[in-house]
């Protein structure tokens, strides 16, 4: 298949958009998920399920679910690259197996309060190996193995997936903290012009240090929701299982 093909996109839409954030953050819920519900947009949360009390931190993330968003996996512990962090332990220090570990119990409480359906992977931080030196290894391998799409980070050369030809364990993701209305527009029809697939990346809106403004967030849904025939904005998840279907591949589920 040629690199560039494009799919027929669901609506007849020109490109696939997916509107992401990590870290089940406070004003995920209190700001961006009540515009979004109104504008008849759907997202994708990736949740963290660490210590004991995952159980109430899941909670308000039900009614999140049922009105249409997904709920993916962003792990239990968090591990990030040490340095990422500026702590003495992280990725560097952890095995496959503590990582495929640390992946299945979070999939495990997200199946329990928010009941098992199929969800995308992210990455903390990013950084998608474990170990270090002559050890680090790829666990890109151990996500493609349990999920039907892995979100992580564009880097500087590469801004659009392109359905034909992204790795869908690591699909690209712009990381939009600071970012003007105008930037994120941009984003969103060079992904039009292609007719590829673009995700973007939120933490908090108005809220900690990669935060995004409001107002922009909110003229990026008011502009996609006004524009459906050039936007099909949807979960990872779906868009992953629709790019499977086109490419002739089986859709995953989850294991
Ligand atoms: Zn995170």
């Amino acid at each position: 298949m040629d690199a560039r093909a494009r799919p027929a996109w669901p609506n007849g839409a020109e490109c696939a958009v997916s509107l992401t954030f990590d870290d089940g953050m406070e004003s995920q819920l209190s700001r961006a998920v009540p515009l979004m519900n109104r504008l008849g947009l759907r997202g994708t949360f990736y949740l963290n399920t660490p210590g004991d009390a995952w159980r109430e931190r899941l909670e308000p993330w039900k009614a999140v679910v049922q009105a249409g968003h997904e709920a993916g996996n962003h792990t239990c512990s968090h591990y990030c690259g040490r340095s990422a962090m500026g702590r003495d332990f992280g990725l560097e220090n952890i095995t496959l197996e503590q990582m495929e570990r640390d992946i299945l119990e979070c999939e495990r409480r997200l199946g329990e309060v928010l009941g098992a359906r199929p969800r995308s992977f992210c990455y903390p931080c990013y950084d998608h190996h474990v170990g270090e030196g002559a050890e680090r290894q790829s666990y890109v391998p151990l996500v493609a193995k349990h999920f039907g799409c892995g979100r992580g980070k564009f880097n500087g050369t590469h801004h659009l997936n392109y359905p034909a030809v992204c790795d869908l364990a690591h699909v690209g993701s712009h990381a939009c903290e600071r970012m003007g209305g105008h930037e994120l527009l941009g984003l969103c029809a060079r992904a039009a012009d292609q007719g590829a697939w673009t995700v973007l990346t939120f933490h908090g809106i108005l809220e900690g240090h990669i935060s995004v403004n409001e107002v922009d967030f909110r003229e990026l849904c008011e502009h996609l929701a006004r524009h459906p025939k050039r936007y099909w904005v949807a979960p990872v998840v779906e868009v992953a299982a629709f790019v499977r279907a086109w490419r002739g591949q089986a859709v995953k589920s989850n294991s």
